[in-house]
């Protein structure tokens, strides 16, 4: 079994975006990164950065000069103690100017090439690793790739921008990564982080794993209707993955019901067989139900099969 990994997109995630980003001065860690990822790496969890930098292929910056700027990232992240396993970047863009980078690539996010091939390198178990980040293409990355998804989604996120992209479901959304790391380790039964100054504790992850999470929904009174609702969406995605012959399956449910209308729209049928002679309408809703019978037999049959390959 490969490592544990938390990919990370970098900018709005772990640090700011002041625009495209081509200067070492400019790198600035986002408020508690340090201490989030410092848990996360205690933890066991590898952790790698994945970021698309269409600045190389629009000619704003060259691959040198992006290894300054995460040269700078990683002495930052290094005052804080930690140390990145791996920084996966997509030089590439469809409408770049610079020929060599003009193209559209499969390490794009949404596209999950940088995650899988970090995965095939660095030995991780996609299933057990988590994708952070601040856009729904880091979100559809992550699941492409297998991953369970956090969203950052920050203060400064309009309204109109938040239900633009409502399609697009993280299994978590939280305002900042030090909640992202929170979600992880209690999710991954790790224990909890205690943010600096919070209080007395100290800063880093509680040494006692805490006990596995109860499967049941984690909704408590202090999360909006809007986090209720995303933890409602998100059992639900579970249920739906549940595999075959272990827990419940929603699609398998549905294949019952399906099944169970089949069988009676057959027992009609054959209850109310037309004799010889017998009037055309009576021969006609005879036929309806015998071919709904087979119509709802289908469907039974593909919401089954659908089940079977979750
Ligand atoms: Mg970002």
């Amino acid at each position: 079994m490969g490592d544990r990994c938390v990919f990370l997109d970098r900018d709005r995630t772990v640090i700011e975006d002041p625009g495209y980003l081509t200067e070492p001065d400019a790198v600035k860690l986002l408020p508690g990164v340090g201490l989030a990822l410092k848990s996360l790496r205690q933890a066991g969890f590898k952790l790698v950065v994945v970021t698309n930098q269409s600045a190389i292929a629009r000619g704003l910056l060259t691959e040198e000069g992006l290894d300054r700027v995460h040269q700078e990232m990683r002495r930052q992240l290094g005052d804080h103690g930690v140390q990145l396993d791996a920084i996966y970047y997509c030089p590439y863009h469809p409408e770049g100017t610079v020929e060599l980078y003009a193209h559209d690539s499969q390490d794009r996010k949404p596209r999950p090439g940088m995650l899988l091939r970090a995965a095939s390198e660095h030995n991780i178990d996609l299933p057990r690793s988590w994708m952070i980040g601040d856009s729904p293409r880091d979100m559809e990355a992550g699941q492409r790739a297998g991953c369970r998804t956090i969203r950052v989604r920050h203060a400064a996120g309009t309204e109109a921008a938040v239900e633009q992209d409502e399609d697009v479901q993280a299994d978590f959304t939280v305002r900042n990564l030090v909640d992202a790391a929170r979600v992880i380790l209690r999710e991954s039964g790790e224990g909890a982080i205690t943010a600096a100054g919070e209080s007395a504790a100290p800063v880093g992850v509680v040494s006692q794993p805490a006990a596995k999470p109860p499967p049941e929904a984690k909704i408590t009174e202090e999360m909006s209707d809007g986090q209720v609702l995303r933890e409602i969406l998100r059992l639900l995605r579970q249920m739906a993955r549940a595999p075959a012959g272990t827990d419940f399956s929603a699609l398998r449910l549905v294949a019952a019901i399906f099944q169970l209308l089949a069988f009676v729209a057959l027992a009609w049928g054959l209850l109310n067989i037309p004799a010889a002679g017998t009037n055309y309408p009576s021969y006609v809703s005879w036929h309806l139900a015998m071919v709904t019978a087979g119509a709802l037999q289908l469907i039974a049959l593909t919401f089954f099969i659908l089940s079977r390959q979750r």
